[in-house]
């Protein structure tokens, strides 16, 4: 295990608390599954472990007390998170409702809106998928076509998304829609918590084409709307004010899972370490070195994640700084799962399963194929640099391609 710090007398404190606590009731048959594995499909008792948590107040922690939450500072978020890999049992979130759109509704919600949202996330009533990308607006996000036609108190929502992450699985999406056509391409822009079902659960004019990825899995869909319906009270921080609230999400998207990071990454380190012991091509010389680069990546990830969440929490609204993160962990995830490709060899070819006849990844060939996507996933690798370059270094601008550079002859 990597180091402990000692962050002072309250902190201990807490993990005492946590660490009883987790001892009197951490599910046996959880014990060894990953959060990544609960994330990414259906685990037996994983639900019954996500209500006990929710009762205990382990649900949603850094979120004010008063929204339901427990108010954690970075700090304790950082030892949750610790004591729970500990335990070796997932800490088990409600995903981007809690990550994403939450601390959204935080930030810029009414007070009603905050009512009647958050504790709906909490409870898990509510499963978000993020409903911003579009064939023609990914990057340039702000590019959207997807249009939001005011009908009375609804809002109306027809055009098409796509990469929607996890929306077979949920029943609201946070989505983006232009509500001005004639303002400037960011000032025209809604955030809609748009219900993706009716109340007799049929369609709330959401269709959803699956998309296949190279393991085999579909997480993520093609998503059609055609005049799906939301209140106009479930518009997010004013009418054509989105802009602004998705920056707020993107952030958090960025860097709110900053502690959660090493603490996994932590783990699978050291399981991939125990995995080339045991085939015995730990002692090779180039698996060394690449070891050794990850171990130290992964405490750089470690500490850079405990400052930047002590700031995030701190101002409440992560800033560009976040794009650090997000270009770290996924540029290591990618380069890590792609040195463990290549350390097992021949072990980590795909194998065609006599059952069923289709070829099965196993953990860590998944993980080489689900990293391609983590550099392009909540803005690219290239983007985040951008980012950094402009908003945090303060170095010039991209030139605009369209307009005349200024010693063009
Ligand atoms: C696994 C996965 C899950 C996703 N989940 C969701 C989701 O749940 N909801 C959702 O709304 N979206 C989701 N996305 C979409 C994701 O946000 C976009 O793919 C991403 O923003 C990039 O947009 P794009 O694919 O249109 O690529 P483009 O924007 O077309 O970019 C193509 C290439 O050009 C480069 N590029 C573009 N602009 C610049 C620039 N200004 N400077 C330098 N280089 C640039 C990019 O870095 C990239 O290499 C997901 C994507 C993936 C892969």
């Amino acid at each position: 295990m990597a180091l402990e710090l000692d962050l002072g007398p309250a902190a201990l404190a807490f993990r005492t608390e946590i660490r009883e606590w987790l001892e009197a009731n951490k599910p046996k048959e959880l014990v060894g599954v990953s959060t990544d594995m609960v994330t990414r499909g259906r685990v037996p008792g994983a639900s019954e472990w996500a209500a006990k948590l929710t009762e205990a107040g382990y649900m949603c922690v850094s979120w004010p007390k008063e929204y339901g939450g427990r108010g954690l500072t970075g700090i304790e978020v950082a030892v949750l998170n610790e004591e729970f890999a500990r335990a070796n049992v997932p800490r088990i979130t409600r995903g981007m409702g809690e990550w994403l759109v939450g601390p959204s509704i935080i930030v810029w919600g009414s007070e009603e809106q905050k009512k009647k949202f958050l504790p709906r996330i909490i409870d898990g009533t509510d499963r978000y998928c993020q409903g911003f990308s579009e064939p023609d607006a990914g990057s340039d996000l702000a590019a959207l076509k997807t249009r939001g036609i005011i009908d009375g108190d609804q809002i109306l929502i027809t055009g098409q998304k796509v990469w929607t992450s996890g929306a077979t699985e949920a029943n609201m999406m946070f989505c983006l829609c232009r509500t001005d056509v004639d303002a400037p391409k960011h000032a025209g822009i809604s955030y809609v918590l748009l219900p993706m079902f009716n109340e007799d659960q049929t369609s709330n004019g959401v269709e959803l084409r699956p998309i296949k990825q190279p393991q085999g899995a579909s997480h993520f869909t093609e998503t059609f709307l055609t005049e799906a319906r939301a209140p106009v009270a479930n518009i997010i921080g004013g009418m054509n004010n989105g802009w602004r609230v998705t920056m707020t999400t993107l952030g958090n998207e960025r860097g709110g899972h900053a502690t959660t990071q090493h603490v996994e990454y932590t783990k699978q380190f050291w399981e991939a370490v125990k995995l080339l012991q045991k085939n015995g091509k730990s002692t090779d010389p180039v698996t060394r070195q690449q070891l050794a680069w990850a171990y130290s990546h992964v405490e750089i990830m470690r500490f850079q994640g405990l400052k930047l969440l002590s700031e995030v929490l701190a101002r409440k609204e992560p800033g560009p700084a976040a794009s650090i993160n997000k270009m770290f962990w996924s540029e290591y995830a990618q380069k890590f799962s792609n040195h463990m490709m290549n350390a097992r060899g021949a072990e980590a070819l795909l194998i065609e399963d006599d059952k069923n006849g289709q070829y099965v990844a196993d953990r860590w060939t998944s993980l080489f194929f689900q990293h391609r996507a983590s550099t392009i996933w909540g803005g690219t690798a290239q983007v985040q640099r951008n980012i950094v370059g402009e908003r945090v270094l303060g170095l010039p601008k991209e030139p605009d391609p369209n307009k005349p550079r200024p010693n063009a002859q």
